[in-house]
């Protein structure tokens, strides 16, 4: 017989059908009641087993953690808590556990302590809920932009333009790093290099995405990137994955939009497709909450955050708006901010950017129009000549969740600014022919895949929401 997964069998109306199932113990009750858990939803099954015609060396062997493959018949659950149970006529342990060894007992495991343990996490309530949860994301993702016409650009992993400086780079090399060889000046001659230059791990897929938007129109692309920075906060990796839809034809607003609509519709498609995953990471965050001072805890809980997002529009603000609020903002006169906002023309801390969307406006905003000398070389320039078309979209709880531009397609005031940021142009003679022949105006955005998952399951951690985290001076499994 075929196996059904318990997902499935949950909803089956209970009829003494023979069913199979076959999954991990979570727990073994009273040598009777198996709570049977197969991944494919929170929720476990419970099997109950006929304990007095069972020899006592099998029932011992069915411990949290082992594998087994059962044969029973569904019917309805006389116990509280679940509407079927199946009724094991037969059960194979396919895999045992030894309980001394085995250290995901049925108990409270910190964050952390599953961390360390992060190839075993997945079969925790916690992560279950998460990781099934970031499938549907990226899914959503996929299906979005596929119902709007963009076709899907898979960009380089390895390349050998490090002009963007969106981050540190992680080098790529085949050479001996012991001795490697070198050129007369004592500098590393990468011309004997792998590629026959120097080359790194890419840390956008932006600017070959601008060239493929430039023949289809509508693309994104959906891939890892690497950050060599020494960032250790709960919202950086070293390794986390990006979607960069890329529009020719779009103006910043058009951006906006799109990013807005992107947004809610994977945050309403989670809702629709995942309500008992988000009561559960929702009522992990309402503990963990508890743990907090009353006045640093949110008003909202998880699910009431997201539905919020979905009820409101985002607040579009210039960054020169932004910079008044937050000079004027009582947090900045009595000094509670650890950068104090002074000037115009400052960069705009993680603090900066929760104040405006958790005290101010009290939803998610969009800043606009940024200093140019805090921006990239590709943003279009303003009129005013101090600003760019940039917008960066900022959540609650998180900060910056989207960066992206409208981008500059005229050919002189590009150049111009790449000589004045010492970007050497002759490295980016494949991007600026897309500015040579058939420029027109464009626009795109940069979506950090982890911050979402970290947004809508409501961790509060980014090593959290991706199965195996790379940071600094951390590479396990
Ligand atoms: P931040 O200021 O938070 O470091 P950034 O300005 O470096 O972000 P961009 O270069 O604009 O970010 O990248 C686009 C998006 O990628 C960001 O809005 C964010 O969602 C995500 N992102 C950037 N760096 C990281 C990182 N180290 N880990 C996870 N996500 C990231
Ligand atoms: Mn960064």
């Amino acid at each position: 017989m075929k196996r059904i997964r318990i997902k499935e069998v949950l909803k089956t109306t209970p009829n003494n059908q023979t069913v199979v199932v076959k999954g991990w113990v979570r727990t073994f009750r009273n040598s009777q009641f198996i709570a049977l858990n197969d991944g494919s939803t929170a929720s476990n099954l419970q099997v109950v087993v006929d304990f007095e015609n069972t020899p006592e060396a099998l029932l011992k062997r069915i411990t949290t953690g082992a594998a087994l493959s059962i044969t029973g018949v569904l019917i309805a659950s006389l116990g509280k808590g679940q509407a079927v149970e199946v009724k094991a006529t037969s059960f194979e342990i396919l895999g045992d556990s030894d309980a001394e060894r085995y250290v995901l007992q049925p108990k409270k495991h910190s964050l952390e302590f599953l961390r360390e343990v992060a190839h075993l996490r997945f079969r925790t309530n916690t992560f279950g809920a998460v990781f099934r949860v970031r499938n549907s994301l990226a899914f959503a993702i996929h299906q979005f932009f596929n119902e709007r016409g963009f076709v899907y650009i898979h960009t380089p992993i390895v390349t050998s333009s490090d002009a963007e400086g969106a981050g540190e780079m992680f080098r790529v090399t085949t050479l001996d790093v012991n001795n490697p060889p070198r050129q007369e000046d004592g500098r590393i001659d990468f011309s004997q290099d792998f590629f026959g230059k120097s080359t790194n791990l890419t840390v956008s897929g932006q600017l070959e995405g601008e060239l493929a938007a430039m023949a289809f129109g509508d693309i994104y692309t959906f891939g890892p990137t690497f950050r060599a920075e020494n960032s250790n906060t709960t919202r950086h990796l070293a390794e986390f994955w990006m979607i960069e839809p890329e529009m020719a034809f779009y103006d910043l607003n058009d951006n906006m939009d799109l990013a807005e609509e992107l947004l809610k519709y994977v945050i309403q498609y989670a809702l629709t497709h995942h309500a008992e995953d988000l009561e559960l990471l929702s009522q992990r965050l309402l503990e963990e909450e508890k743990q907090k001072p009353q006045a640093e805890r949110s008003e909202l809980s998880l699910l009431e955050k997201l539905q919020f997002c979905l009820a409101n529009n985002f607040e579009r603000v210039t960054y020169t708006e932004a910079i008044s609020i937050l000079r004027e903002s009582n947090h900045n006169k009595k000094k509670k901010f650890n950068y104090l906002i002074n000037e115009w023309g400052a960069d705009l801390q993680s603090e900066h950017e929760r104040y405006l969307v958790e005290k101010h406006f009290k939803k998610p905003v969009i800043l606009t129009d940024y200093p140019k000398a805090i921006k990239a070389f590709y943003m279009r320039q303003n009129d005013d000549g101090k600003t760019v078309r940039a917008m960066d979209i900022l959540f609650p709880g998180i900060g910056e969740i989207v960066g992206g531009s409208q981008r500059e397609e005229r050919l002189e005031n590009l150049v111009t600014r790449m000589n004045e940021m010492n970007i050497p142009t002759h490295e980016l003679e494949w991007y600026l022919d897309t500015r040579r022949f058939g420029a027109c105006p464009h626009a795109g955005f940069g979506l950090g895949f982890e911050r979402l998952v970290l947004f809508v399951t409501g961790m509060t951690n980014i090593r959290d929401v991706i199965p195996f985290p790379r940071t600094p001076k951390n590479c396990e499994f």
